[in-house]
């Protein structure tokens, strides 16, 4: 069960030797779309090189629209695995829907979108995999339901389940989302589960991904998932967000500094 008095010991949840939760601050990053194997081979160096220990590559998309890049799919995922294979970084993925599990079986953790997160029949099939799973929060989803679609993982004995708060909406436009750093410190006192952040998806602009990435290390996140691009002008999805890839480094430094003055 997903609930702390049930379940009072902290939850670490293990990728190759990458941990999430018991006190590491552990980044994820990449392009929210692979592209291209140069592309994804560019920016995966360029993240692990600067300190980000899980790599991330969309290649089925949830776009708004029908006709926007639906992501490289199959293809895309060769990219991403032969990404994995030049670095030895663990990944992560998307998934859409059940039939695309068997397609996962290389990546490390599944990702299930914000627009996926009441998906339950959906939860319920990762829920008997038996590989890490980021649950992303839905666009207007309170943090209880968040905790609900985490049982329905849970429950069918996958008990590997990682929270990411990306921003929910509220009437305030300048900002694609609105980040719940509330949600951060509630959901780590009400679960055992780890708890990551996007400030990538919360914020929209580029600007903004810095200091809310020092905001959701200050209030306690185990760790982030970052947009990074090596041509964001030219991504094919999301390039208002992503940071390039000096910007990145300059973040993580700074972080580290931050975690070393802690
Ligand atoms: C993503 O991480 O690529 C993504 C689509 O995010 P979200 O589901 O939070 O909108
Ligand atoms: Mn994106």
């Amino acid at each position: 069960a997903v609930n702390r008095i049930v379940h009072p010991e902290n939850t670490t949840v293990r990728v190759g030797n990458v941990s999430i939760g018991e006190g590491y601050f552990t980044v994820i990053a990449g392009p929210c779309s692979v592209e291209s194997t140069e592309q994804i081979l560019e920016i995966a160096k360029s993240v692990q090189l600067s300190g980000a220990t899980i790599m991330r590559g969309g290649v089925f998309k949830p776009r708004t629209s029908p006709y926007a890049f639906q992501g490289l799919q199959e293809e895309g995922l060769k990219m991403l695995l032969a990404a994995k294979k030049a670095t030895g970084l663990p990944i992560i993925t998307e998934i859409m829907n059940q039939t695309q599990i068997p397609l996962l079986e290389e990546v490390d953790i599944i990702q299930i979108g914000a627009r996926n997160m009441q998906n339950f029949d959906l939860l319920k099939e990762v829920g008997k995999c038996r590989k890490p799973i980021l649950l992303k929060r839905g666009l207007a989803n309170t943090i209880e339901e968040l905790l609900m679609s985490a049982e329905y993982i849970m429950s069918e004995g996958n008990e590997q389940v990682i929270l990411c708060e990306r921003g929910i909406r509220t009437f305030e436009t300048m900002t694609r989302n609105t980040l719940d750093l509330s949600a951060i410190p509630l959901l780590k006192q009400k679960s055992h589960l780890p708890v990551i952040v996007d400030p990538s998806h919360a914020a929209g602009i580029r600007s903004l991904v810095a200091p809310l990435a020092k905001a959701a290390m200050a209030v306690g996140a185990d760790g982030l998932m970052i947009e990074a691009h090596n041509d964001p002008s030219r991504a094919l999805c999301d390039g208002a967000q992503s940071l390039d890839l000096k910007q990145f480094e300059e973040l993580m430094v700074d972080l580290k500094r931050r975690a070393l003055f802690e």
